[in-house]
């Protein structure tokens, strides 16, 4: 727990979110602005800061959370439909909560997988 930290304290029950799913290690949330008709944070209860960092930390508990999403997608009535899993991961990928989270995606067409983007190289 970092006492800083959105999401730690989100889990620890101090800010409010809509739980929708809640296991020993996971924890899932509506997102607060929603990019999509639905829009599901799924995160680790251990706070690291990215999902490398937790990779490296905890792989069991990386795994939970796709386990997690796979629930999620089942309840939010989008499993079949299909839906986006995503990490954004450090500044250029839009990052703003440095707690690994798992974003899920969908209720509806996605669109372009990274939007708005710098020139190509090549
Ligand atoms: P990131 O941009 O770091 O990948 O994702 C952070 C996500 O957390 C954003 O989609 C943002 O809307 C969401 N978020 C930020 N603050 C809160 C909050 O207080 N409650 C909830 N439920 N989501 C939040
Ligand atoms: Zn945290």
């Amino acid at each position: 727990m970092s006492a800083d930290c959105l999401f730690c304290r989100i889990v620890a029950g101090e800010i409010p979110a809509t739980v929708v799913l809640s296991t020993d290690t996971v924890v899932a949330f509506y997102d607060i602005a929603p990019q999509a008709p639905t829009h599901v944070v799924l995160v680790p209860r251990e706070h690291e800061p990215h999902a490398v960092a937790l990779a490296a930390a905890a792989p069991d508990v990386l795994a939970d959370l796709f386990t997690a999403a796979g629930d999620v997608a089942k309840a939010e009535g989008v499993a079949d439909s299909g839906y986006r899993l995503l990490f954004n991961t450090g500044e250029n990928a839009g990052q703003t909560v440095f707690h690994a989270h798992l974003h899920l995606l969908g209720g509806g067409p996605l669109g372009a997988l990274a939007g708005a983007r710098p020139e190509p190289l090549r």
